[in-house]
């Protein structure tokens, strides 16, 4: 089965591979997620995210989506239907604003970083989180920043996407001094600081799954 190069843009089997990287990602590091979680939080980010990300490779597999607004939309569902805690609809909301843009062909970066845009955008519409508040927004906020700029420099789409995943691991290692101002982990006030926010470390597993998924050396 020929897949298109990243030169070429995303197509849906790209974007495909994208989702099941992440799904494996989250499967792999579910217990640092717990852990991360346990200590500002209840100790159910792992579990949520892989409960929600196995869900979604099998309705992959169940219902094959026909193209990437289709497939962004599913895994969207699947996430709001099957994760209760706050990351679920959160990341919901993340891959259903993205399906807005994706629409029924190839995204090139543009489209691409005005598609993580627009799901960012969706994640701040629904849980009100500032920069600097400790969640998922301090790693996808930087990931979105550095791909506009990436795309504004006229840079290849794999080079957009490394420099994307580089700025979120930044940001998720900056929340570790932040004090929570969101979420469950804002009920501990001071106590929270000290700790990385378990969601900016998913949320920059979603943007390395993109480099490895869709950036293979080169591009
Ligand atoms: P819960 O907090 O309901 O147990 P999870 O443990 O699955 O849900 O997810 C916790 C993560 O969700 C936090 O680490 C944080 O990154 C993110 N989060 C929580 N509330 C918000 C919010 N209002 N806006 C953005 N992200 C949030
Ligand atoms: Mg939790």
């Amino acid at each position: 089965m020929g897949r298109l190069t990243v030169a070429d843009g995303l197509d849906l089997s790209a974007l495909e591979s994208w989702i099941r990287e992440f799904a494996r990602l989250v499967a792999d590091r579910r217990d640092e997620l717990t852990e991360l979680d346990s200590a500002i939080g209840d100790a159910d980010h792992g579990a949520n995210m892989d409960r929600g990300m196995s869900a979604v490779v099998t309705a992959l597999e169940a219902t094959p989506p026909t193209d990437p607004a289709a497939l962004l939309k599913q895994v969207g569902m699947t996430l709001v239907s099957k994760v209760g805690g706050a990351s679920g609809p959160l990341y919901g909301t993340l891959f259903l604003r993205m399906a807005g843009v994706a629409g029924d062909g190839t995204l090139d970066a543009e489209t691409w970083a005005r598609a993580l845009r627009a799901g960012l955008d969706g994640v701040v519409a629904r849980g009100k989180a500032e920069p600097g508040d400790k969640t998922m927004v301090d790693a996808l906020g930087p990931a979105c920043d550095a791909l506009d700029a990436a795309v504004a420099e006229g840079a290849s789409l794999g080079e957009a996407l490394r420099r994307s995943a580089a700025a979120a691991a930044q940001g998720r290692d900056g929340t570790v001094p932040m004090l929570a101002r969101k979420g469950r982990a804002s009920y501990l006030g001071e106590r929270s600081v000290g700790h990385q926010d378990p969601g900016a470390t998913s949320a920059t597993l979603l943007v390395d799954a993109a480099v490895t998924a869709l950036a293979p050396a080169g591009g």
